[in-house]
């Protein structure tokens, strides 16, 4: 059976199911903006991290592997000749997560994590609070580890502001000024890069499509946009069928901006470019990149980070 929370507020309702703590749907003036299936059963098939809170580490990590505190950990390359992704074989996406506290207006949910599950370290207990505030959703995410680990949660919603069809028609403005180019596996080369004169200078908003199959290499190792983008402020995503607009503010340093490229390859059910996630959180594989910021989680002090989406 399904178990799916709804809570509403005057303008905004989600659903929200206790598997992999999901957003399922979020409907905004009569409009569903994110991907998501019917059932769980679909959720538990398909691939694509629909709605999904994704962790421990949300992103890659190269050859599922890093150190810290002098040992090496190995968490597993889930991604066929690529390496870790969005936190293993049975990430958090894929677990049961517990209701703590539910109102009409907010859900609190939690999961216990073992010591040692998918190769992290650390017995971790995690929550993640989506509250409704008049047109903003925030996802807040909370967590305690009795040891050194690395944690990097995020929500991978794929918003269409249309309800269907493409996002390539979406206009997106983007508050950064650099990325982190990747290599073929998607793992960064280790420095970041300015947006200027490239197809990732979002500074100005433009349609996703415009230059989305420019000839430029970033974009062709990946067929679109699948990019960290260093975040100096907010995100705005614009329909223009429905003239709705959504602007994501995080405290986190980065942003993966995924337009969608391989979901129907990904078993999802939908087509490429039917949604675009907008992932907060720290750069992808971070753990082996001192230069970057650290997602290192000292034993038993407080992890705790909001994204906020806002709807106008
Ligand atoms: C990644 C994509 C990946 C997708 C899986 C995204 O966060 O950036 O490369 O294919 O997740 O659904």
């Amino acid at each position: 059976m399904d178990t799916c929370v709804v809570i509403k507020n005057a303008v905004l309702e989600a659903h929200v199911l206790l598997y992999g703590a999901t957003l399922k749907k979020l409907i905004y003036k009569g409009v569903n903006v994110v991907l998501g299936y019917e059932t769980e059963a679909e959720y538990r098939k398909n691939g694509g991290y629909l709605g999904a809170t994704v962790g421990r580490y949300a992103n890659r990590i190269a050859d599922g592997k890093f150190t810290l505190g002098g040992r090496e950990y190995d968490v597993g390359c889930n991604e066929t000749g690529r390496g870790h992704l969005h936190g293993g074989t049975v990430g958090i996406d894929k677990r049961i997560f517990t209701p703590i506290s539910v109102t009409p207006d907010s859900l609190t949910l939690g999961i216990r994590l073992k010591d040692g599950e998918e190769g992290y370290p650390g017995n971790m207990d995690v929550t993640v609070t989506y509250s409704l505030v008049g047109s903003s959703l925030s996802i807040e995410y909370n967590a305690v580890s009795d040891a050194d680990t690395v944690f990097n949660p995020t929500n991978h919603s794929y918003f269409n502001l249309s309800g269907g069809g493409t996002i390539l028609d979406h206009t997106l403005k983007i508050d950064a000024d650099e990325f982190v180019p990747v290599d073929s596996r998607l793992i960064p080369l280790g420095h970041t890069e300015s947006v200027y004169n490239t197809p990732f200078d979002f500074r100005t908003p433009k349609p996703i499509g415009r230059d989305i199959n420019a000839a430029h290499e970033q974009l062709e190792v990946c067929g679109g946009y699948d990019h960290t983008f260093v975040m100096n402020g907010e995100t705005s995503l614009y329909s223009p069928v429905t003239g709705i607009t959504m602007t994501c503010r995080s405290d986190m340093p980065g942003l993966q901006v995924y337009s969608g490229n391989f979901l129907h390859d990904a078993w999802s059910g939908f087509e490429n470019n039917c949604g675009i996630a907008l992932e907060t959180g720290f750069y992808p594989d971070s753990p082996n990149r001192p230069d970057f910021p650290s997602p290192v989680l000292k034993a038993n002090e407080k992890f705790s980070s909001v994204t906020t989406y806002s709807f106008i």
